[in-house]
């Protein structure tokens, strides 16, 4: 077997290439973030928990080819923490395929349309982000076992998303953002914000109905009959954002249900805020399921898991001659390339036959 010459790559080199621009603009941010966690999260593991999150990141290894212009994770050192920045990038990035692939099987083989339904309420504090998470859950238990809801809803995938206002001001963004809801509050620029330090739980959900669905007035519901049904599950009339589209087949439709549905349940500018924010999302997140398949999708769910569905997924067309080892020294990666032994190319490209990660999380 020849020995192949490992050789460094600058910064210089990478920037210029896809596996740099992924290295350098996605990955460290993420370890940057894992080095901000690590005092926030220190207090909630133990000592090899700790020790594991630490080292989250510290080497992976991408296939690629001498240019660095094709990319794919090879191997990694993750921790596994579903607060470690790393981490939850990499679910995201293989939900998003999964949610793809799910789709598009239901789709052909069940012959079914998709809503993208958004239930939300009033923000609360944070004392109380627990507790409405709860309210939320027996809510949509409520709405979904009722008998016009039942009927036309064959499955679901649910995504709970928590978002907070840190903003004690009302900034120029922030004005921007929420003009209607400032204005009619007689707010403007550098007055205090009513919001401040307040949490916003959601549901993010995908349904499967029938085609026929769309074009039946008996079973069909509207916008106004979600919203006030979603009041009267979660016993508060405040409630006035439900939001209710159809997702079309086109890629741009479909692709942007999927994001909606893999992305965080938390921001990483908005969980590792502060120690404070860190620990309110924390209790409210721990043990908690934060993506839900139901009905249809569980059943598809359990194919894709068995390798059934991979002929809906998109064929890895890359051919990867090169591994690149990257190494997390303090504050950046050092980076060797070498290239693969003939024995390397054919199992590795042999492996790496679908996409199983998005590129746009
Ligand atoms: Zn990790």
């Amino acid at each position: 077997m020849p020995i192949y010459q490992a050789e460094k790559i600058t910064k210089q080199e990478l920037k210029s290439t896809e596996l740099g621009k992924t290295l350098l603009e996605k990955v460290t941010p993420k370890k940057e973030l894992n080095k901000l966690a690590q005092f926030y999260i220190e207090n909630y593991l133990t000592v090899t928990g700790n020790e594991r999150f630490k080292t989250c990141g510290n080497y992976f290894e991408f296939l690629t080819n001498r240019e660095l212009s094709v990319r794919k994770v090879h191997k990694s050192n993750s921790c596994g923490n579903r607060f470690c920045p790393l981490c939850t990038w990499n679910t995201a990035k293989k939900d998003a395929i999964k949610i793809s692939v799910l789709l598009q099987a239901v789709r052909e083989e069940k012959e079914q349309e998709f809503i993208m339904l958004t239930l939300t309420a009033p923000n609360c504090s944070p004392v109380n982000l627990k507790d409405e998470i709860d309210k939320f859950n027996k809510a949509f238990k409520k709405l979904f076992d009722r008998r016009n809801v039942k009927k036309v809803v064959n499955g679901y995938m649910r995504k709970l998303e928590i978002t907070t206002d840190q903003e004690p001001k009302i900034t120029k963004e922030l004005y921007k953002k929420k003009q209607a809801y400032f204005k009619k509050r007689g707010l403007g620029e550098n007055d205090s914000n009513p919001q401040y330090n307040t949490y916003n739980p959601h549901f993010h959900v995908i349904l499967a109905v029938n085609k026929s669905y769309f074009n039946d007035t008996k079973i069909y519901i509207s916008r106004d009959e979600w919203l006030e049904m979603w009041q009267e599950c979660m016993d508060d009339e405040r409630i006035t954002q439900v939001d209710v589209r159809k997702v079309r087949s086109s890629e741009k439709s479909e692709n942007g249900a999927v994001l909606e549905i893999a992305k965080y349940s938390a921001k990483g500018n908005e969980i590792y805020h502060s120690k404070a924010v860190f620990d309110v999302f924390y209790r409210a997140l721990k043990g908690r399921q934060l993506l839900t398949y139901n009905g249809i999708f569980k059943e598809y769910l359990a194919k894709f898991k068995k390798g059934e569905l991979d002929k809906y997924k998109k064929k890895d067309e890359n051919e990867y001659t090169h591994l690149l080892q990257s190494f997390w020294k303090t504050s950046k990666y050092e980076n060797v390339l070498r290239q693969l032994s003939k024995e390397e190319l054919e199992e590795y490209n042999q492996r790496a036959k679908f996409i199983e990660e998005s590129n746009e999380i």
